[in-house]
């Protein structure tokens, strides 16, 4: 099978990684890439949220399936062109899309499917976010109603940031606050079959102990040992089969990743969020676990056949990944830089390099070229080890002011 996926991030290296060792697949191709994935597939210079530049490349390049990685492509709609004309694609359509592209339109699907999740307003002007704030009480929860790449969220007792916040956006979605512990669980469905993967935990703020503005994502880890037995079957009950279900209904099937960010709280599990799309740094944690290949499983997607795949195969190890962001991340993160030790951070064979914002310099050395450079992840028989590995690793490597959060996947290894 010839693969062509497209992003260039960390969470497209680990799907790049599980694809090269899938022997189904024959040729690897992604776009744009980074200096990682380049040693595992083919790079391809196109402008991934362009849906004719995609088209024109999978075509040349006889693309069996299409994986498309990020949001962005997924709500610009490139998945649809590929669709049309009969490439087997993982990613939803634009329309569909719109779960993650659209806070608005995601709270109305999960009022349509009974979807537990924080009651919440849609506003447009001061005075309707001013009325929403008092409605909740603090803590307050403004998210940003479009794309914010996991930054648009503000989270603060502060209500005169919570309006500053509101008032730079254009359209907010004002929510209760929710309490209790975060998990992702990912689904991969076509549409109507839906098949759980397992659960991982990621670490959003920047800053060990959870301070520090919201990020990307700083790390993740899977299995989650205190998660409360039956939580994916409650989940795929609650959430995820009526999701899904709805959203056919509406005649806008969901195909793809179907990402739910959820909040066990005191009065029971609720949705903060859909993303429709692997979520990054967690598929680096659950693609290490998986056993099953790859792509097989994303070809079922693609071709509306999950229904006939055999049950999903998962390691009993567990997995950790720790991000290395550059000096400056979140807000203003500096790029260009050297980064030194990436084959001493492999050596012992315990920990793998995923790269996130990378790039090749001239002399074949590798630069820092965005807000998350690394994803260190590594396996090991319990959290405990595989944190070991995974920050053994991050010791190895040297990138000029760069960050990570040392507690990651702390509190769960050692409970
Ligand atoms: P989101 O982009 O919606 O995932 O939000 C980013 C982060 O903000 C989440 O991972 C939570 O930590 C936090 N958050 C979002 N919504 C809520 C909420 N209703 N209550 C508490 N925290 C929230």
């Amino acid at each position: 099978m010839k693969v062509l996926v497209i992003g260039g991030g960390a969470r497209e290296h680990a799907l790049c990684r599980s694809l090269s060792q899938d022997p189904s697949v024959t040729e690897l191709h992604c776009a744009p890439g980074n200096a990682g994935i380049a040693r595992v597939a083919t790079l391809h210079p196109v402008d991934q949220l362009d849906g004719a530049q995609v088209l024109d490349l999978a075509v040349r390049l006889g693309a069996e399936l299409v994986v498309v990685g990020p949001e962005a492509p997924l709500v610009a709609g490139v998945a649809d062109p590929l669709r049309a004309a009969g490439i087997p694609v993982f990613g939803p359509s634009a329309e569909a899309a719109q779960l993650e592209g659209s806070k608005a339109f995601s709270k109305d699907v999960m009022a349509g499917a009974g979807v537990p999740t924080a009651r919440s307003y849609v506003c447009t002007t001061p005075e309707e976010a001013a009325e929403a704030l008092d409605a909740f009480g603090a803590p307050y929860v403004v998210k940003d109603d479009g794309l914010a790449a996991g930054k648009g969220v503000v989270v603060t007792s502060d209500r005169e940031a919570a309006l500053a916040h509101a008032a730079s956006c254009e359209r907010v979605v004002i929510e209760e606050y929710l309490d209790g512990p975060e998990v992702s669980l990912f689904a991969i469905t076509d549409g109507t079959t839906v098949l759980p993967l397992q659960p991982a935990q990621d670490f959003k703020r920047a800053l060990d102990g959870d301070e520090g503005p919201n990020t990307g994502g700083m790390g993740a880890y899977s299995p989650l040992p205190w998660a409360p037995a039956g939580l994916v079957e409650e989940v795929m009950e609650s959430v995820l089969q009526p999701t899904v279900d709805e959203l056919r209904r509406r005649g806008t099937p969901f195909s793809g990743l179907l990402y739910a960010g959820l909040a066990l709280t005191s009065r029971g599990t609720r949705v903060i969020e859909f993303n429709a799309r692997f979520g990054d740094p967690e598929t680096q944690v659950v693609l290490a676990r998986l056993r099953t290949p790859l792509a097989g499983v994303l070809l079922a997607a693609g071709n509306g056949t999950l229904d006939q795949l055999e049950p999903l195969r998962w390691s009993e190890e567990a997995a950790v990944t720790v991000v290395v962001a550059s000096e400056g991340y979140p807000a203003a993160p500096r790029t260009g830089d050297p980064i030194e030790g990436l084959a001493e951070a492999e050596a012992d064979g315990t920990a793998y390099v995923l790269h996130a914002g990378t790039r090749a310099g001239g002399d074949g050395e590798v630069l820092s070229a965005g807000g998350r450079v690394l994803s260190v992840t590594a396996t090991g028989a319990d959290l405990a080890q595989a944190r070991e590995r995974a920050y053994a690793g991050v010791g190895r490597i040297s990138l000029k002011g760069g960050q990570h959060r040392t507690d990651i996947a702390l509190k769960a290894a050692t409970a």
